[in-house]
């Protein structure tokens, strides 16, 4: 019997990509074997090619922001089914450490992330409760491609406690910053959207901004005290990695107000904020870094509700073996969300 080989874009090395056969492995008794249609390349897939991430072990394929069909499944596997469409959570859990055992999951101790490979292939492997299905019929792969990036997204606006009609704002515009502004109004906030970029600008007008800013242009802080009398914002959102932007927005804070730094921030930088800001505005700082499993649940209705608009964002769809390109692309800072469309699937 001859193997089936299958096409993986393969790093040996940072920086070093090349397009490889290889025989598609048996798929493991409790595991689903997915065919990959649509893939997203994410800012942290560069950085991690770019050998920026010590955490990062090569050789590796990277990609984890994808969408497929069911070829496969190991013989302990119940519910998932061959045929499916389905989402994959790359971020296999241990489930018994002291994160997993206390909601979360996505700071596990013990992950198992490389084990099974990435999605810049044509297949890929998860264990059965990794992976989501698409209810929906009309909801498309490159549409749902997009679960893992906005749960990450929907556990940074869980973060900031939302009451409907509080004022956000999204510093930010990329990907990341219009599926912030896409939840936040689904929260039931009203949104102020900020980015130095015209189009991102007029997208985010697009999706329900209820005012958009272009810093370059205009006073941020001033505008944001006309348009909330005086009272400042109840929570922002940080998707840049800055910790200059950090320190300009949090005086714009309303009292109790919340700001979650989204983005990690490279090189390494320091904070330098007015302690008494924070003690009398009773301002609440934090962060959210990946997603839970219940994160990644809502993030996947949000799409298929429609409640959040991804298929807009994509502004490049490349075949697989392009990834390179992608990659040049997404540094280069162009453009929105660059996509890999592995096998034609829909
Ligand atoms: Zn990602
Ligand atoms: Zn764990």
């Amino acid at each position: 019997m001859t193997e089936k080989m299958i096409r993986v874009m393969w790093a040996e090395r940072p920086n070093e990509l090349e397009l490889r056969h290889l025989p598609l492995q048996e798929v493991g008794v409790n595991d689903v074997l997915i065919q990959v249609g649509k893939a997203g390349i994410c800012p942290w897939d560069l950085r991690a090619f770019s050998g920026l991430s010590s955490s990062v072990a090569f050789p590796r394929v990277l990609g984890h922001e994808m969408a497929g069909v069911v070829a496969a499944v190991g013989e302990n596997v119940k519910f998932i089914k061959p045929g499916q469409r389905v989402v994959p959570d790359m971020g296999v859990k241990c489930g018994v450490c002291k994160a997993c055992r206390s909601g979360r999951e996505n700071r596990c101790q013990n992950p198992h992330f490389q084990q099974f490979g990435g999605g810049f292939a044509d297949y890929v492997r998860v264990p059965e409760k990794n992976v989501h299905i698409i209810k929906q019929p009309s909801t498309s792969l490159k549409a749902a491609a997009f679960t893992e990036p906005l749960s990450c997204v929907v556990r940074g606006q869980n973060m900031l406690r939302l009451y409907p009609g509080e004022v956000e704002l999204v510093a930010g515009l990329g990907p990341i910053g219009l599926m912030h502004l896409q939840v936040a109004k689904a929260f039931g906030a009203r949104v102020i959207a900020s980015d130095p970029v015209q189009e991102r600008l007029v997208k985010a007008k697009e999706l329900g901004a209820d005012w958009i800013v272009n810093p370059k242009e205009t006073d941020v802080a001033g505008m944001i005290k006309d348009v909330t009398s005086g009272w400042g914002v109840d929570a922002a959102v940080v998707t840049v990695g800055s910790a200059r932007l950090v320190e300009d927005i949090v005086p714009m804070l309303a009292p109790g107000g919340r700001i979650n730094i989204f983005a990690g921030i490279y090189p390494k930088d320091q904070l330098h904020i007015d302690p008494n800001l924070i003690h009398y505005g009773e301002f609440i700082i934090t962060g959210s870094a990946d997603s839970t499993p219940a994160d990644f649940n809502v993030a996947l209705n949000m799409i298929e509700s429609g409640q959040v608009n991804t298929e807009i964002l994509i502004s490049h769809m490349l075949p697989l073996e392009e990834l390179g390109k992608g990659f040049e692309i997404v540094k280069s800072l162009k453009g929105l969300k660059v996509m890999l469309d592995i096998n034609d699937l829909e």
